[in-house]
């Protein structure tokens, strides 16, 4: 019985941080193991190309950094869904919805795009809107411009379709430009798009472990859902 003991304990911890991993229920990423699963979003698709640069299409890009994402989730023993796993149309409203009908497994979104500019610009930048998604959104935005060296254009809070409609935390990841020479040459390697997606991972599975910890938390901001006449779409 002495030698069970341990063992005993060592199964009722197992047992429950497993039951910590998937919760029931609203997914809270602000608290360790909030996270139930990840519905990832690639950006565009279909009809809508999304923007280019370089060869490169917005909407392929997302759809094979998305693949690779779940890849890298399934190996850290965090579940994914993907909002589109081929190169179809989708309306942003049809990919909130997919996320709200999820709303009682935990859910969190992570939305997929590449952005597009002036050829000098480059860089990072992560959105979000919901108090409960900007731990998330830093996580994953500091673990993508380190392991990239991209430029660090910062974690935005702003009211998008795909930050402040969701009735579920979420945030939208601009993961380089396809527009600047020294972004588009890197995000054309299969290879680099694995670091980015691995990345990416590493922030969700850290705020997967330790929640908000050490995040400052943001006001509530009371603000009209985003309309599709809104001055930027993605
Ligand atoms: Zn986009």
């Amino acid at each position: 019985m002495r030698r069970l003991a341990p063992l005993l304990l060592c199964l009722v911890t197992l047992l429950l941080a497993g039951c910590a991993i998937y919760p029931a229920g609203q997914s809270n990423p602000r608290q360790p193991g909030g996270i139930g699963l990840v519905l990832i979003d690639p950006g565009h698709g279909g009809d809508d190309r999304g923007g280019a640069g370089h060869g490169l299409r917005e909407k392929d890009m997302t759809l094979d950094t998305a693949r690779r994402l779940r890849e890298e989730l399934a190996s850290l023993g965090i579940r994914s869904q993907m909002t589109r796993e081929a190169d179809r149309s989708m309306m942003l409203d049809e990919r909130v919805a997919l996320a709200n009908a999820k709303a009682g497994s935990g859910v969190v979104l992570v939305s997929l795009h590449y952005d597009s500019g002036p050829r000098s610009q480059s860089g990072v930048i992560s959105f979000f809107w919901r108090t409960d998604s900007h731990g998330l959104a830093t996580r994953i935005h500091r673990s993508l411009v380190e392991e990239t060296g991209f430029e660090d254009r910062r974690v935005v809070r702003r009211r998008l379709r795909l930050t402040r409609n969701p009735d579920v935390p979420c945030v939208l990841i601009e993961c380089g430009f396809l527009t600047n020479p020294s972004n588009a040459s890197k995000i054309a390697q299969p290879e680099f798009r694995q670091r980015i997606a691995r990345s990416i991972a590493k922030g969700i599975a850290l705020q997967q472990q330790i929640g908000d910890r050490g995040i400052p938390p943001v006001p509530e901001l009371n603000e009209p859902l985003s309309q599709a006449s809104d001055r930027r779409e993605y």
